[in-house]
Formats: structure tokens, sequence, C-alpha cells
């Protein structure tokens, strides 16, 4: 099992053979995320099968309820399912120890939150080199300031995240996201925080990750505006993947969404 990212080539390349591991990004096979038991059971997750390829941008959609968040947790080995496996960069992930796990996110994981989630008293590079800090690999600074120059902040490695905008703080989260050159970066609704301009910029960034790096990016969110970016948008409906639409326009994600939430509606009005 390859844990460790010190023995991958040492290049920006995020493509299938640029650490020659074959196969998809994700694959999920009959994940299953079960709370509680008997009657009281909630079935978060009841049967994903998924393979996301590399180099790909997938948008995760549903109405609430549906297990976008289970989905996202269980994916990125932040969760455990209750039945199924879960492959990352060619490597199953299901029954890791948790020093394993979390071995792997740090190394081969890259994520990006609604709220940033940076260190405030680290500055911006330190927070940038902190993933390869925490794998115990060496914090390469040429390579910070090169993920930095890509999301235009080469000038701001010595701020510290209170200096700078949202926008700016979330940029240097995708940087830091970047830095190990991860098998797949998780986006959990990475422009909930972020006005509609700064959004898009946001999202250009990600999907100029996946265009030029190969970069494989998994994004939770609820707003079609941001989904648009993706190659793919997967839909959520009761804890399986209900549909799904490659390359749609705002529209059609917007229809699709309303079709699935009056759905879940009325079953939740039939079930009550
Ligand atoms: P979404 O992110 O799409 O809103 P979630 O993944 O948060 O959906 O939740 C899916 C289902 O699982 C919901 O019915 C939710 O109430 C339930 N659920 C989520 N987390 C827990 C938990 N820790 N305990 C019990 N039920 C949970």
């Amino acid at each position: 099992m390859r844990l460790r990212g010190g023995r991958r080539r040492n290049t920006d390349d995020h493509r299938p053979d640029a650490d020659g591991t074959p196969g998809p990004a994700v694959e999920l096979r009959g994940v299953r995320r079960q709370y509680g038991r008997g009657v009281r059971a909630v079935h978060a997750l009841a049967g994903v099968d998924l393979a996301l390829p590399r180099g790909s941008f997938t948008a995760v959609m549903g109405p609430s309820g549906s297990g976008k968040s289970t989905f996202l947790q269980c994916a990125a080995g932040l969760d455990r399912p209750s039945a199924g496996s879960v492959r990352l960069g060619g490597t199953e992930i299901t029954g890791m120890r948790e020093n394993q796990l979390t071995e792997l996110r740090r190394s081969r994981l890259g994520f990006v939150f609604q709220a940033f989630n940076l260190l405030p008293s680290l500055t911006v590079e330190q927070n940038v080199l902190l993933p390869l800090r925490l794998a115990g690999q060496r914090q390469d600074r040429h390579r910070a300031a090169t993920v930095l120059a890509r999301v235009g902040l080469a000038g701001k490695a010595g701020r510290r995240p209170g200096e700078l905008s949202g926008g700016q703080q979330q940029r240097v989260a995708i940087a830091r996201a970047l830095v190990t050159r991860p098998d797949v970066i998780f986006a959990d609704e990475p422009t909930g925080a972020l006005d509609t301009v700064t959004a898009a910029e946001i999202l250009g960034l990600l999907r100029h990750a996946v265009d030029t790096l190969g970069a494989t990016v998994v994004m939770v969110t609820h707003d079609p505006a941001a989904a648009v970016w993706a190659d793919r948008v997967l839909f959520l409906a009761d804890g399986t993947f209900a549909d799904g639409l490659e390359r749609g326009s705002a529209e059609q994600i917007t229809a699709r969404m309303a079709a699935l939430t009056s759905r879940a509606g009325a079953m939740a009005g039939a079930a009550a």
C-alpha cells in the first residue's frame, strides 16, 4: 500500500499516469451508511456505486437530507460506511486503521471547506505548507510559492489569514489543497460564504486545477451556478444517486433539483 506522497514524481502533474497508479480517482461500491438501528434506522446512504475518473470535476447535489454530507464524509475517509467499499487513488480504504486513514487524508487528499478552515496564527505560507508538515514531508517553500502564484497570491505568503478577504482566504485553502498534489480534492460548499463574483473566481481556480494540472475535484454544493463549473453533476435522493447531468446548464441543473426536491417533499408528506 502506498501511503506517503514522497515517492511520487516531483512534477505538477496530477494526470492519470503521473504516479503510475491506474484506475479511477474515487470509487465507491455498494456503500451504505446507516444511523441507528431497527425501525428508527436512517439510511443516509442506501447503496452508492460510483467511479470518478482522474482529472474530472464532479458536483454532487441533492435536497436537504439526501445524504450529501454523509457521502462526502464516507468518500473522503472521514466516516466509515456501514457496508461497501471505498477506493481512493486505487487504494482500498475500507478497514484501514484510524492512523492510516489520517495519514492518507493528509498526504493524498485535499480539502476545501465553506469556512476556509485556515489557522489564523500561521502565515499564508505556513498554512499552505501545513499538510506537508503534518505528513512529515519536506516543507518545500518553493512549492508553496508555486501554488500561491497559481491561485494569484504570489505576494501574500507572509500575511495572516485575518488580513485577507474571504475570497483570498479561500484561494489559500485551494493552494493548501493543491500542495501535496493529492489524488482527490474534496470541496464542501466552497463558495457558500462568498459573493457571486468571488465565487466565480474560486470555481474558475478549481476548474483550472482540473484542466491544467489534471486534478480531480469532488464538490458538494446546493448552488446550480457553482455546479455548472463541473464536468458532471450527480444528484442524490434518499441516499442514492438518482440522476446525472453532463455539462448541464444552470437552468437544466435547477430543473433537475426542483424535480428531486418536490419528489422528496411529496415523499415526506406521504410519510407524515
Ligand atoms: P445532506 O447533507 O444532503 O443534507 P446528510 O448526509 O447530512 O444529508 O443526512 C442524510 C440523512 O442522514 C438525513 O436524514 C439525516 O437526518 C441523517 N443523519 C445524518 N447524520 C446523522 C447522525 N449523526 N445521526 C442520525 N442521523 C443522521
